[in-house]
């Protein structure tokens, strides 16, 4: 993947092809930012750039060297990730050991960590130390959700690479491109921040399965509440879907701003837009503070779900929260 294809993230891209221009590389990069927002992708087009044989400041994706990196089987390139809960001490030593059986060839060798975040202080520490002695020219790229939780001393030994959330817009016509269905599309990019956790997301079943029986609840749940929980145990908790309950409250959530975009005349904005004739049916069933206050008790839910609720119980108050007013 050439830099071009990677959406969005135009300054991460420029301080990465203005070294690579210029012949300033650093020995250190730390790609911060949301998960699923193309931080992999990215270290591995700027590393493809680093040993392309074609092209100086991109990856042409035909080269020998970019064709070893993307199958990664190139010598000189090695991607770390946690075994188990975090990267330990071993791992960082095994690399170490790696390159140094390599120091008869003189060239550049460049190490990708997935999660460096999750990197015991063992670890970290003699990360530090192999980067602050480079026997060769060693280009470390660590990659975290969040770059301030790294040890201070190597969050100021690297140079920042900021990711950032996408352009919703953009994922959602990126995924369509890509094959996922639109309907799964534009409810995706609502709950990810980026396309490689969209298309991630987009492939689960689950995701496909609890959509569908949010639809059903979303009709059920204004009127006939003890059907609604009835629904809701046979279809949810009683089955695989349960573990993922936190989503559907999420999904829940974007159902009721459809009903209020609806009453706003925004259809362009409805995520749940095939759903057309139920939402026109709904939506005037609440005034517009009734919805917002459906949407709170969506929230409300997750977080009590996220915190060990038990799904159920959530759902029941969850309903209850959803009534009163109008
Ligand atoms: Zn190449």
């Amino acid at each position: 993947m050439s830099f071009e294809h990677i959406l969005g993230q135009e300054r991460a891209k420029k301080i990465l092809q203005n070294g690579l221009r210029s012949g300033k590389v650093s020995h250190a990069y730390l790609f911060s930012g949301p998960k699923g927002t193309g931080k992999l992708g990215t270290a591995l087009t700027f590393t493809k750039a680093l040993f392309c044989e074609q092209l100086q400041d991109d990856a042409c994706d035909e080269c020998l060297s970019c064709r070893k990196i993307e199958h990664g089987n190139h010598p000189d390139v090695q991607v770390i990730s946690p075994e188990g809960q975090s990267i330990k001490i071993d791992q960082i030593r095994e690399l170490q050991r790696e390159f140094s059986y390599r120091t008869h060839a003189a060239g550049r060798k460049v190490y990708i960590v997935e999660q460096a975040e999750s990197m015991t202080v063992q670890a970290a520490n003699s990360l530090l130390k192999f980067l602050e002695e480079p026997t060769s020219p060693i280009t470390a790229i660590l990659i975290t959700e969040n770059g301030q939780a790294m040890l201070p001393t190597i969050q100021s030994r690297s140079q920042w690479v900021p990711f950032t959330p996408q352009d919703p817009q953009m994922i959602c016509s990126e995924l369509i491109k890509q094959g996922c269905p639109a309907t799964l599309a534009r409810a995706a990019v609502h709950i990810v921040n980026g396309l490689d956790a969209g298309i991630q997301l987009c492939q689960q079943n689950w995701f496909a399965e609890l959509r569908n029986v949010m639809l059903q609840l979303g009709k059920e749940c204004g009127t006939r509440l003890p059907s609604a929980l009835l629904m809701a145990q046979q279809k949810v908790f009683k089955t695989e879907l349960a573990e993922h309950a936190d989503m559907l409250f999420r999904l829940f959530h974007l159902w009721f701003r459809d009903m209020l975009n609806y009453q706003y005349n925004r259809q362009d904005s409805l995520v749940f837009r095939d759903q057309l004739d139920a939402i026109g049916k709904l939506a005037w069933t609440k005034s517009a503070e009734g919805w917002i206050r459906c949407m709170d008790a969506a929230t409300e839910a997750q977080k009590r779900v996220r915190a060990n609720v038990s799904p159920q119980l959530a759902f029941e108050q969850f309903l209850v929260g959803m009534q009163g007013g109008t």
